[in-house]
């Protein structure tokens, strides 16, 4: 596939993330109530504005948020895209019943594009789990027995969910004492991030999901930081898993990039090492060759790039995630956010936490610009980037950042 052309100028540019062929979904507002959009080059498009015109089939675009379009299903999910593709290509003769429900990206604010009904974090990656489990068990104990059998993840928290942008508060919690002498309660000091992609379920199920049918479920996908606090994970993670370590927030990016929009870019996973069972097979090319990196920029320096990889790197795909989800009959619900866990290559600098980057503190990231990082510092700004590279065109996510914020002086005050 190469670009679409659109009539919309800056929806053309090879390098930019918003062409004609990736019209992903999100939830802006521009002072007069949210509502949907569609990103186009430097514009978003307001999607309530041409339901209400007429213009694109109705799908409840007025509400907010993505869940009642979800929820209409993937029929209606092909109408409108079809519809959006035909309006906005170059030449169209709609073009002037669609041009005043554009407006410039840089004039609304972008809100959380959907309702987070549950939130579920996997550990998909496997040089991620491998590093891991060496710093924290050592290299006998890396992978448990299970892993390599099915993707191990846990029930996270849907309030915790915060859209790009926003500020993290450094947390509080309950730290292990040197030599196994008494806890103490102090904030995290080893506050971190995680480079991960995170799957949304655009169909309800209440049973056992085949991976095809998993794959079908899921809307699209964004970019997703699950911000750690290692010490506190350290201590509290046995044997029920982590819990305050992961429940500070999780951010998301803002634009949900549609499943149809990453047809062109599935590709396959990589050599199973143990045969998986029947019921979470691979049935076809489930991953995605989509760039990652994260980006760090402390309080008064300037952006760089600290980490490379790419999803592909995932073990697991988002579809065996959520069918391995569902294998006791757990239901499914519109709006279930179902991360991968951290993606990390084979390199250092494919690395997606600084955990693994400055291996626990023992090898601390020299900065480009002076300074070195074992962990977060107070008023660095974490970014994670991603795009897909096409043919002339790339298909992009937008930005994931935040900003760590100093811990409260005394949160019990
Ligand atoms: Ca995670």
């Amino acid at each position: 596939m190469t670009l679409m052309k659109s009539w919309v100028e800056s929806a053309n540019d090879p390098d930019g993330w918003f062409p004609l062929n990736n019209l992903p979904y999100g939830v802006f507002d521009d002072g007069k109530g949210p509502r949907t959009g569609a990103a186009l080059g430097d514009k978003v498009l307001d999607l309530a504005a041409l339901e209400e015109q007429g213009t694109v089939p109705a799908a409840g675009f007025r509400g907010g948020s993505l869940n009642a379009f979800m929820a209409a299903g993937p029929g209606s999910w092909e109408r409108v895209r079809n519809a959006l593709t035909r309006m906005l290509a170059d030449g169209a003769e709609e073009r002037d019943r669609v041009a005043g429900a554009l407006h410039h990206q840089s004039d609304v604010t972008m809100l959380l594009p959907f309702v987070v009904s549950e939130f579920t974090d996997f550990y998909a990656g496997r040089h991620h789990a491998s590093n891991v489990g060496t710093m924290f068990r050592g290299p006998e104990n890396a992978l448990p027995p299970n892993w390599l059998h099915m993707p191990i993840g846990y029930n996270g928290r849907a309030s915790s969910v915060v859209i790009s942008g926003t500020d993290v508060r450094r947390p509080w919690g309950q730290l292990k004492g040197p030599n196994d002498e008494v806890p103490r309660f102090a904030p995290s000091r080893r506050f971190d991030i995680e480079l991960e992609m995170g799957a949304i379920v655009g169909q309800p199920s209440d049973g056992p999901l085949g991976v095809a049918e998993a794959d079908a479920n899921i809307f699209g996908y964004v970019l997703l930081n699950d911000w750690s606090a290692r010490d506190i994970q350290a201590w509290e993670y046995q044997p029920l898993g982590p819990f305050q370590a992961k429940a500070t927030a999780t951010s998301i990016s803002p634009w949900v990039v549609t499943k149809a929009a990453l047809e062109p870019f599935r590709c396959n996973p990589p050599r199973r090492e143990k045969e998986l069972l029947p019921h979470l097979r691979d049935v076809g090319p489930m991953l995605h060759d989509i760039e990652l990196e994260v980006t760090l920029e402390p309080e008064g320096g300037t952006e760089e790039t600290i980490v490379r990889t790419n999803s592909r790197e995932l073990y697991y795909s988002s579809a065996q995630q959520l069918a391995h989800h569902a294998t006791s009959g757990c239901p499914m619900r519109v709006g279930d956010l179902i991360g991968t866990g951290t993606i990390s290559g084979p390199e250092r600098g494919s690395r997606g936490s600084l955990l693994e980057l400055s291996w626990g503190g023992k090898e601390p990231l020299e900065l480009a610009q002076g300074g070195a990082r074992s962990f977060i510092e107070d008023g660095d700004r974490l970014t994670l980037r991603g795009f897909a590279q096409g043919d002339g065109y790339r298909i992009g996510f937008g930005d994931c950042t935040g900003k760590v914020l100093p811990a409260l002086e005394d949160p019990y005050s």
